[in-house]
Formats: structure tokens, sequence, C-alpha cells
């Protein structure tokens, strides 16, 4: 039996619950049936059905609302050491149980297995990494004044809403999930209506490890019916979300009557600027796996190459051969690099864009084409002769396609790096440290790297700027969010206070 085979077998034995159960919301540890029914998911591999979801309303984002609030005074007050401890018994089931996530996860995305393994174990690093920091998360600063000692304490916000997209669902969620429990926040999770196979693993596996009821909570449905519901009720005090740049638009104006604090993960168009003096070799392997792995449907993918034009054909000339060998198939065959797209929707959208870049005048280098007829297939594309005024390089496509420009000059190229709406993340290629200094200095990014693909290293910031979002995560940031600084001003002695009405 092939490798893909037993994957298959493996697959199917995690599905049959889902298949008998369909995915019901869990409420304060309980499972609940959705107040407007179901909607059917189903598998971008094939289209087939893989379960029934339950459509949740206001009334089921209610219901998790109290036992968020209900739950919310024993997490926060319970002691630290105990907290960290179910963190990391969350982080050591999500190990345990890695390969179902990642399987269950390629097959409700299209993501392949290749990329889809590692992701799993990320959601457990995340786990652990904040776990880590749960002891000193409530430290404060002594600030001492000539007549108070002041102290100041950080203490979690309260029941927090977390709303994520369907690109790598499950170690999104934990991304944020994880510092929210670690601060001592509960939490009502609304996953992506495209992918709730894995958020409700993720409830189960936290319940099992000992996460007391009412803590994380999670209400499937649809953005406008439950999403919608969650920024608007009045027991949420924040809303993490991951999304689309419209969407965040949306939750934030959903906010407002109930004064929520938002942080916002949206949508880039990000640049990878090639200089000619560049270690080229090395260039070329990070511009093709920071678009087309994970089937380009990643929030910090390159999706613009700027490249110098002195090297322009020839690296173009590389580009176009290894793209053309990228193998697409099916996500759970180990030697798949890309697999297909979310949804039909999505599949729609992205294949648009063949016919937008030839009536732009950009030229189809590689791929622009669908591949079979069974599954949301794409052949990895990259279009050139194209300028950054085209809707090819101004717009999110989020699929695996890649957009060539050529520049003559570092402040061309600065230009044309800048000259978007987002501005989430950027990468630079070159070996001249003083032009690296500048550039990154002049770059509209919340997150740069020079000569490297995205690495991720937990503490640090993660987030855009523009229209890519507001807010970061990462290290301390992360409990910047979920959790409130407090002052408190102790009298030393008997300073004088002004006497009114005397
Ligand atoms: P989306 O905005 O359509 O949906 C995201 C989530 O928001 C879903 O759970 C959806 O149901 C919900 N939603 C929809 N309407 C809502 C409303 N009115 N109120 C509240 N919630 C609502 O995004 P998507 O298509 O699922 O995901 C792809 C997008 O996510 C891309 O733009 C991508 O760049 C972005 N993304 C950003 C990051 C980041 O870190 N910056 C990471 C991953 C994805």
């Amino acid at each position: 039996m092939s490798t893909l085979e037993q994957n298959v077998k493996k697959l199917y034995r995690h599905l049959d619950r889902f298949q008998s159960n369909g995915v019901l919301n869990r409420i304060a540890g309980q499972d609940r049936a959705g107040s407007l029914g179901v909607f059917e998911n189903s598998s971008p591999v094939d289209r087939s059905t893989i379960c029934q979801v339950a459509r949740g309303n206001t009334d089921d984002i209610d219901a998790a609302a109290t036992a968020a609030a209900d739950a919310f005074v024993d997490w926060r007050d319970m002691a630290a050491k105990e907290r960290q401890s179910i963190l990391i018994r969350i982080a050591e089931a999500i190990e345990a149980r890695a390969e179902e996530i990642a399987l269950c996860e390629c097959w409700d995305t299209g993501q392949a297995l290749k990329f889809m393994s590692k992701a799993a174990l990320r959601g457990a690093e995340n786990f652990r990494y904040f776990a880590d920091q749960v002891v000193q998360a409530r430290d404060g600063q002594h600030l001492k004044s000539p007549t108070l000692m002041n102290i100041t304490t950080r203490v979690p916000i309260g029941p927090v809403g977390v709303i994520t997209p369907w690109n790598t669902p499950f170690m999104l969620s934990t991304w944020k999930i994880a510092p929210a429990l670690a601060a001592g926040c509960t939490v009502i999770h609304k996953p992506a209506e495209a992918s709730p196979l894995t958020a409700r693993l993720l409830v189960e596996i936290a319940e099992e490890a000992g996460l007391p009821k009412g803590v994380l909570n999670t209400v499937n449905g649809y953005g406008e019916e439950v999403g919608k519901a969650l920024c608007e009720h009045p027991k949420i005090r924040a809303i993490a979300f991951v999304g689309e740049s419209r969407t965040g638009s949306l939750v934030t104006k959903q906010g407002a009557d109930t004064l929520k604090r938002n942080h916002l993960e949206l949508g880039g168009k990000n640049p990878v600027i090639v200089f000619e003096d560049a270690d080229l070799d090395r260039a070329l392997d990070a511009v093709i796996f920071m678009i087309y792995s994970i089937n380009g449907e990643r929030c910090t993918s390159s999706s613009r190459l700027l490249v110098q034009e002195t090297i322009r054909e020839e690296f173009e000339a590389k580009l176009i051969e290894r793209v053309n060998n990228i193998r697409v198939g099916h996500p759970l065959d180990p030697e798949t690099e890309v697999g297909p797209l979310i949804s039909e929707e999505h599949f729609n959208k992205v294949t648009s864009y063949f016919e937008v870049a030839k009536q732009d005048g950009a030229k189809i280098a590689a791929g622009g084409e669908v591949l079979g007829d069974k599954g949301y297939f794409v052949r990895p594309t990259l279009f050139t002769n194209a300028t950054n005024q085209m809707r090819i390089a101004r717009e999110e496509i989020f699929g695996p396609v890649l957009t060539s420009i050529s520049f003559s000059t570092e402040e061309e190229a600065l230009q044309l790096a800048n000259d978007t709406p987002y501005g989430l993340t950027g990468y630079l290629w070159t070996n001249d440290l003083t032009r690296a200094l500048r550039f990154t200095d002049g770059l509209e990014a919340g997150m740069i790297w020079v000569n490297s693909e995205n690495v991720r290293h937990l503490p640090t910031p993660f987030g855009g700027v523009k229209a890519s979002g507001i807010g970061r995560d990462g290290g301390d940031w992360s409990f910047e969010f979920y959790m409130e600084q407090k002052h408190i001003g102790f009298a030393t002695g008997q300073h004088r206070i002004t006497r009114l009405g005397v």
C-alpha cells in the first residue's frame, strides 16, 4: 500500500466520528446543536461532503458568553502554576494527536501534509511557549514618587472572542487561544465556516487535558451570524481577529457600541525585493517557498516579486523552470507540494485573475490553468511583464500565484514596495549591508526578513501596518492585548491633601 493510501485509510478512521455526529458547538463543556440547524462542510480535494456543522446565531453566542463569563473568575484566580500545567498538558495532548490533527486539516482545507504536519506541532509549541510565561505575565513595576509607592500589575481583560480564518486554522487558532488562556482570559472561538474540524479537536483536547468547563467554548457558523454576534456581545471584552482587511473593518464597526478592544491581523500583498548583488540561488529558493508553499494561502506570502532589471531575465527563467516542476496533487501524498484551494468560491476568485492578468497586458509565464475537474486544483502560476498598477499587483489573490515586476534603482524598488494599501511583511535580498539598513528603515511593513524566508521566532512581534492590521502578537505583546495594566498608588506618609470647603 502506498503512503498516500495508508494516509487516506488513517484519515477515514478519524473522520468517522465527524461523519456520524457532525461538528457540534461546545459551550460550557457540553455539546450543543446550532440554533439555526446545520450547514454542510465539504472537502476541496474532491468536493465530497465531510460532515454537517452546527450553524449558530446570537443565542449560541449568548450562551457561550455566559459560560465564558461564569468561568472567568475561577480561571483568572487559579494558581499560576496550576494554569501553567494545564497548558503544558494541552501541548502534550496536541503532540500525541498531531497526526490526526494534520490529516483532518489537510482534508478540510486542501493543505499539503508536507506542511500541515509541522503546523500541528507548531500549535503545541504555541501552548508551551505561553505556558512558560504564565507565572510572570502579571508582574508589574514599582514607580516610586515623593509621596507614593506606585505599583503596576497586569490583570486579564475578561472573556474574549477569537475569530479565525481557514488558512492553517489549527496553528493560527492556538496562536491566539494559548496566550489568551495563559493570561487568564476565557475564550469563545469562532472558527472559519470552511474549516471546522480541527477547532473541534482543539476544544476536546483542551478539556481532556483538564481545562475547566466554559474556559474555552467553540461556536460554529457564518461570519455575519456568529462572528457579528460575538463582536457585539457586551460580556466579551476584546476580539482577536484574523482574516481579510474588509472583514477587519466590519469587526471594528460591530464592536464600537460595546467599546471592544480589537486586535486585527489582516491581508497582505507582500513584496520580495531581489537586488543583483544578492545570493541569487538562495533568493530563488525563498521566493518560491514564500508563495507556493501552503498553497499560497498565507497572509505573509511574498506575492509581489520586485526583481532588478539587470538580472530579471535570468532569474525569471530559473523561476519558470522551478514553478513548472512544483508537484500539485492529493494533500495526503507526502510528495505533494501544492494541494487544492479551499473552496469553490476561492477557486473562482483565484482563477479569475488569469483573465485579469491577460487583459491588463501581463504575461502568464507559468501555470494559469486549472487541473482536473474533481477538486479545486490550480497550477502554480507566475505572471511576468507586470506593473505595480495592475490588479494582479495590488489585490490579495491568496493562492499559488506570483506577480513579477522589474525595477532599476534602489529608490524605485522602495517606491514600488511601499506603493500598496497593505504592510504585513517584506523580504529583502541583497549583500550590501548599508543598503539593507537603509531599505528596511524605509520599508512600510510590520515584519521584514533580510536574506531569509519567513522564519518565526515566537518572542518577536507579529503583525502588520496600514491595511494589514492593528496590534501585535508574540512574546509579551500578546499579553499586552489580553491583559489590562492597573496602577495602584500607596501613600507612604501624610502628604498634604488640598482641602476644599474648609
Ligand atoms: P474572512 O475575513 O472572510 O473570514 C475570517 C473569519 O471572519 C471567519 O471566521 C469568518 O466567518 C469571520 N467573519 C466573516 N464576516 C464576519 C463579520 N461580519 N463579523 C465577524 N466575523 C466575521 O477571511 P478568510 O477568507 O477566512 O481568510 C483569509 C484572509 O485572512 C486573507 O485576507 C489573509 O491574508 C488573512 N490572514 C491574515 C493573517 C495575519 O496574520 N495577518 C493570517 C492569516 C490570514
